[in-house]
């Protein structure tokens, strides 16, 4: 599968700077901000820093080192955000996915209860 990315896209601007954000977690491969339109008293987006349209291209072209790192800041934004009663993690992807930003990201969700999601 040929993935391409578009430096256009809303996160690309957001790691340019060129884009406000509230930054919850930062280190040298993912960065961590609030969602704008919040579904959950936790909603938070984790993205890597490379050039990763959705979460199937970041697992088969981000080097061992990129991994580590953006798990390393899901690890953090889970210590730092109030989710001890759990979560949600979610990455939307492609069409049938309904991703919007073709930035890979994972949502983080929680601060309340959660509906079930699958049966
Ligand atoms: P998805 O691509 O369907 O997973 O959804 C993209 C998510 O990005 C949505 O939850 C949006 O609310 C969020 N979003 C879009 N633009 C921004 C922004 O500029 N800052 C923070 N979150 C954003």
């Amino acid at each position: 599968m040929e993935y391409a990315y578009d430096d256009q896209n809303i996160f690309a601007k957001i790691l340019r700077g060129e884009i406000p954000n509230k930054t919850v977690y930062e280190n040298d491969y993912a960065l961590a901000f609030e969602d704008i339109a919040p579904q959950a008293p936790v909603h938070v987006l984790i993205i890597p820093k490379g050039a990763y349209v959705s979460l199937d291209h970041f697992a088969r072209d981000a080097s061992a080192e990129e991994q580590v790192g953006f798990m390393q800041a899901v690890a953090e934004v889970c210590q730092i955000t109030d989710v001890k009663d759990g979560f949600r993690s979610i990455a939307n992807t492609r069409t049938h996915g309904v991703q919007d930003v073709p930035h890979y990201h994972m949502h983080i969700l929680g601060g309340r209860q959660l509906g079930r999601m699958l049966q």
